[in-house]
This record gives C-alpha cells, sequence and structure tokens, in this order.
C-alpha cells in the first residue's frame, strides 16, 4: 500500500524489508511520528518496520520513492543492496542467554540466515520441478559447533559471534550431546543448530530442557553442505536431533501463496503458531537469485500477526 500518486508505471524505489531498522533521519519520521502532531518524535528505540495491517491488507515492508535518496548513485541495477549507503540495519531480537562474546564468527564457515521467500520469488523458479525438503522453523537461536582442524580447539558461535565457554545455553547443549568428542573424531564437520528450550526467546517449541534442533551439516574441507538425506543420517548416528521435516516431496510445485499455507500452524503439542518453514533442494545446489546456496525461508503470516518476531 502507497500513498496515491506516490508511484507510477516504471518509477524505481527504495524496498525496506520487514526488521529493517531506518537510521533516525526526517525523511523516516512519519515511521515514527504519532498522528496529528506536528513535533517530529526522535526515532523510539527498538524501532524496526513490521508485519501490520493496513485497512484489512497485510503490509510487509515499505517502499519509498527514489527522489528521497539523493545520495545513491544514479545508475543502480535493480536489485542492489541499498542498506550500506543507506546505513540501514537488520533488527536483532534481544537474547538473554547469559553468553558472553568471544571473538567473531568462525571464518570460513557460512552464516546460517535464510532469505525470504517474499524477497527473491525467483527461487520458486529454481526450485521448479526438482526433489525437495521443507523443514519446520523452529524458533530459537542459531549455534553453530566446530572443532579446528589443525589446533582442535572447540568453538560455539551464535548467529554473529563466538560464544565463551561458561555456564550458557550454548555450550549447555554442547555437553549434553557431547559434541566435543562427536567433532574431535570428524574435526572437518560442523554442525549448525536451532538452540532451542527455556528461556530462550519464548520457549515457543515449549520444551521442558535445552535441546538441539540441527538444520546443516559443513564439510569445512570441501567447502559445502551435507545434501538433506547424508545430513540426517549423520546426525542420526551422533544421535543429534534434526529439525523436523513436514513435507518432502520429488518435483517442488509450491508457489508462494501455498508455501505461506504451509507455514501455517501450531508446533507439535503446543498452542503456540510456527515461525515458519524452510524450503530447500534434497540435493544441495547454487542458486543464481541467491548467489548463494538454494534455500529459503517462509514465514507464517499467523505467526507474524500474533506478535511473533
Ligand atoms: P530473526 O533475527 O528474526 O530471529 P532468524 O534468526 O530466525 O531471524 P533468519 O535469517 O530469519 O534468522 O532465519 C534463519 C535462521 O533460522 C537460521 O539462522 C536458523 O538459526 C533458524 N532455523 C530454525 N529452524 C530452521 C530450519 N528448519 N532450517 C534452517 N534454519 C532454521
Ligand atoms: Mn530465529
Amino acid at each position: 500500500m502507497v500513498k496515491k500518486g506516490e508511484f507510477r508505471s516504471g518509477d524505481t524505489g527504495v524496498f525496506f524489508e520487514i526488521d529493517a531498522v531506518p537510521p533516525d533521519e526526517p525523511r523516516y519520521s512519519f515511521l515514527w511520528q504519532p498522528k496529528n502532531d506536528l513535533t517530529v518524535a526522535a526515532q523510539p528505540a527498538n524501532f524496526r518496520l513490521r508485519t501490520i495491517r493496513l485497512r484489512g491488507v497485510l503490509s510487509q515492508g515499505l517502499l519509498l520513492p527514489r527522489a528521497l535518496f539523493p545520495e545513491l548513485p544514479p545508475e543502480l541495477p535493480p536489485g542492489a543492496d541499498v542498506s550500506d549507503a543507506l546505513k540501514i540495519t537488520k533488527w536483532e531480537p534481544p537474547v538473554p542467554l547469559n553468553d558472553e562474546v568471544d571473538g567473531p564468527f568462525l571464518p570460513g564457515v557460512p552464516k546460517t540466515d535464510e532469505v525470504r521467500v517474499q524477497s527473491l520469488p525467483e527461487v520458486l523458479l529454481e526450485l521448479s520441478g526438482r526433489p525437495y525438503v521443507i523443514t519446520i522453523k523452529c524458533d530459537g537461536t542459531s549455534a553453530t559447533y566446530r572443532i579446528h582442524r589443525h589446533t582442535g580447539r572447540f568453538t560455539v558461535c551464535g548467529r554473529n559471534w563466538s560464544i565463551k565457554r561458561g555456564q550458557n545455553a550454548y555450550w549447555h547443549a554442547a555437553e549434553v550431546y557431547q559434541l566435543e568428542a562427536l567433532l574431535s573424531r570428524q574435526p572437518e564437520l560442523v554442525i549448525q543448530a536451532e538452540l532451542v528450550g527455556p528461556g530462550i526467546q519464548k520457549n515457543r517449541l515449549g520444551l521442558k530442557r535445552i535441546q538441539l534442533a540441527a538444520f546443516n551439516v559443513f564439510d569445512q574441507r570441501a567447502m559445502r553442505f551435507f545434501d538433506h538425506d547424508a545430513a540426517a543420517a549423520f546426525l542420526a548416528a551422533c544421535q543429534v536431533p534434526m529439525v523436523e521435516v513436514l513435507e518432502r516431496g520429488e518435483s517442488f510445485a509450491h508457489d508462494q501463496a501455498s508455501l505461506l499455507t504451509l507455514a501455517e500452524g501450531c508446533y507439535a503439542g503446543t498452542q503456540n503458531e510456527r515461525e515458519g518453514i524452510v524450503v530447500r533442494p534434497q540435493t544441495e545446489s547454487l542458486s543464481q537469485a541467491l548467489a548463494g546456496r538454494l534455500s529459503f525461508k517462509v514465514i507464517s503470516n499467523r505467526f507474524l500477526l500474533k506478535g511473533g518476531e
């Protein structure tokens, strides 16, 4: 939904995804200005673009005219990422995990973010007709475990940083599943999992204990991810639980609408809306649209509208 007359067909604009945090600048003040108040309010702490309903329509982002951004170079290809140039950051949830940052994320290991299907719908075409697997997106926090091939040093990373060894959920999970011993036998492998349970996010899975739900096994030597079935077999042999498969098939034929429907539902045994799903080919492949691994998330609108983060 845009203001009447703000765009004409063929115009370009800057699109802000949900969870984008614009800097405190007058051109965005309408976002945090209370209506009918002429004083310009400062950007409130924690402001971010969220999913809202406007006149009965679901709004998931913000499109602003190109003219509002004279600092951008005139010739930008469609889809260019201007978040750095405009100092737009991504909102990150506060994670009270008693974790202390130890250093940067592991070099050479991919971070675990997934792109929203709505921001790059081309991925649907890339997956079309191919064997696929859809897993349930667990609402916890990302954990990456590995042992350094040469030094033997065991490291745990969160979404963006490595985490100090100590009394925290990341290291607790490492002990529960004996990951240090497990990885020391296969030091070329990296396990990436969602850390879930009491005290993490809102524990929407309703768990009694801290657990892992693994979603990636990465081979550092080959610099590639295990295919789904190979990862499942490896994780089962090590007794590390994996994220739950919701659907798999031999020929992907979903569109955005059917995926959005599939994304909705509650976590097993709870009344809590699940965050959504993650969609991948059964065999790892590269996506042109993503310039990387073909894999994307579909967030449940019911989850977003109920205040999910
Ligand atoms: P937010 O900052 O809103 O919490 P996020 O941390 O969930 O976002 P995204 O990029 O939105 O990050 O989603 C990718 C993340 O989802 C991964 O980093 C991983 O931690 C988590 N995840 C949970 N379940 C799965 C799954 N089944 N497959 C892949 N990733 C999953
Ligand atoms: Mn998450």
